[in-house]
């Protein structure tokens, strides 16, 4: 089995590196957009557009004098994955599953853009086309392939070409596996370095627990387990919050696009990847611990629960509804959950374990003790309370051991599990008789 993953790090470049990577980032960006344009032209005249016939486009660049600059501040490896990335936009624009996708969670929609083509004419944009990169987005990167050719990671140094050299990183962690790739970024001002690697296993791995646990997610306990453990989410958005509301105050009394909205508007956008930063290493800390102690972890089918939700147009019915309860961004907060179920998969899938996902159809109306299901079940948020058979517990309690019985439902429909199968992903419907 072939384990890929991504280590990242911060990146300490001194002053004059510092300089050679923002030309090398600024000249990935360019190049996107000018052959995005181009790819535009192509568009409106059916061109075929691939990899192929994008990457040959940047040989044209090159050779136009005023771009001079695209053969001495560029790298070559780098602007080719960058054309690669576009054209993998492309792809999924054309692909109508990805369409189909879009239009089941629909956002609000954005006011069209056109692009003015050679020709004089305008093309109408359409929603999931690429899109340009703006300096602005502060989200720059580039990425290199065959890291074997061209750089070396020396203890905490990384060799990077273009004459860079050495770069300090921080090295919070061992770097295991070949490295195939490094991916520079820049985010709100700060350089980071991710190493794209790859590890060659003999065997499947084999899960060293033998223990199964239902998840229940939640907003104000992010998790509550089968065995009536509960997670709190990680409040420091909440303090962030005020501190962010200040900051935009401030920068609506400001001129727009003037030297000091700028500078408010940087100051916003490092707090804002503060926050999720934050919140990624929590996730983080939360599924290594969970997936290294269960082999079989279950939860809810996150889409499902979105889908029934949007569908009935209750915010009770599953008793969680985010906007109602709580005033928080409820796409932040689904996000987040979705990260740590991935995060879950991931990490199962590497220790040999199982994922396992259930309908989320009645979990937290149905009694775990005689399996009544009753809106009635469920008086007020926190409390379950059975009202055939009495039986009292709280509610995502109740509702994480419905979870857990589910995911044991489709196990034994499937004919058991042995220890160290390949992870599963299944979804099963948990006792789906009305009341
Ligand atoms: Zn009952």
């Amino acid at each position: 089995m072939k384990i890929n993953k991504a280590y990242q790090f911060r990146l300490e470049p001194t002053v004059e590196q510092a300089v050679v990577l923002n030309n090398l980032v600024g000249s990935a960006r360019f190049v996107w957009n000018q052959i995005l344009a181009a790819s535009f032209e192509m568009f409106a005249k059916n061109e075929f557009i691939n990899a192929t016939n994008l990457v040959n486009k940047i040989m044209d660049l090159k050779n136009n004098p005023d771009f001079d600059f695209l053969r001495t501040h560029a790298n070559a490896v780098s602007l080719q994955q960058k054309i690669r990335d576009l054209a993998s936009a492309w792809s999924r624009f054309f692909d109508p599953k990805v369409h189909a996708r879009y239009k089941e969670n629909k956002k609000k929609p954005k006011k069209p853009k056109s692009f003015k083509l050679l020709d004089g004419t305008e093309l109408q944009l359409r929603p999931l086309m690429p899109q340009w990169k703006r300096k602005i987005d502060r989200r720059d990167s580039i990425r290199l392939v065959q890291f074997d050719k061209y750089c070396r990671v020396e203890g905490n140094r990384v060799k990077l070409p273009n004459g860079v050299g050495f770069v300090k990183f921080r090295k919070s962690q061992d770097i295991i596996g070949i490295i195939k790739n490094v991916t520079i970024s820049k985010k709100s001002g700060h350089w980071y370095v991710s190493f794209g690697c790859e590890r060659e296993l003999d065997q499947n791995p084999i899960h060293p627990s033998t223990s199964a646990i239902g998840i229940d997610l939640g907003i104000t306990k992010l998790i509550t387990t089968s065995e009536g453990q509960h997670i709190n989410p990680k409040n420091s958005f909440k303090s962030n919050q005020v501190k962010l509301a200040k900051l935009q105050r401030q920068l609506s009394r400001k001129v727009l696009f003037s030297q000091n909205w700028q500078k408010q508007n940087r100051k916003i956008q490092k707090l804002h990847h503060h926050i999720a930063n934050i919140r990624h290493d929590y996730l983080h800390k939360i599924t290594t611990n969970i997936s290294k102690n269960h082999a079989m972890i279950v939860v809810e089918n996150l889409k499902v629960v979105n889908m029934s939700q949007s569908a009935s147009g209750s915010a009770v019915q599953h008793g969680r509804n985010v906007k109602a309860k709580s005033g928080l961004n409820k796409s932040i907060l689904d996000q987040g959950w979705g990260m740590m179920v991935d995060m879950i998969e991931y990490k199962q899938h590497w220790q040999g374990g199982l994922l396992i996902k259930i309908n989320p159809r009645y979990t937290s109306q149905t009694c775990f003790q005689c399996q009544h299901i009753a809106k009635e079940n469920r008086r007020t948020q926190a409390k379950f309370e059975c009202v055939k058979c009495r039986y009292v517990a709280n509610a995502d309690f109740n509702a994480a051991r419905n979870i857990l019985a589910a995911g044991h439902a489709v196990l034994s429909a499937e004919g058991g599990c042995g220890k160290g199968r390949p992870m599963k992903q299944k979804t099963c419907g948990l006792r789906e008789k009305a009341t």
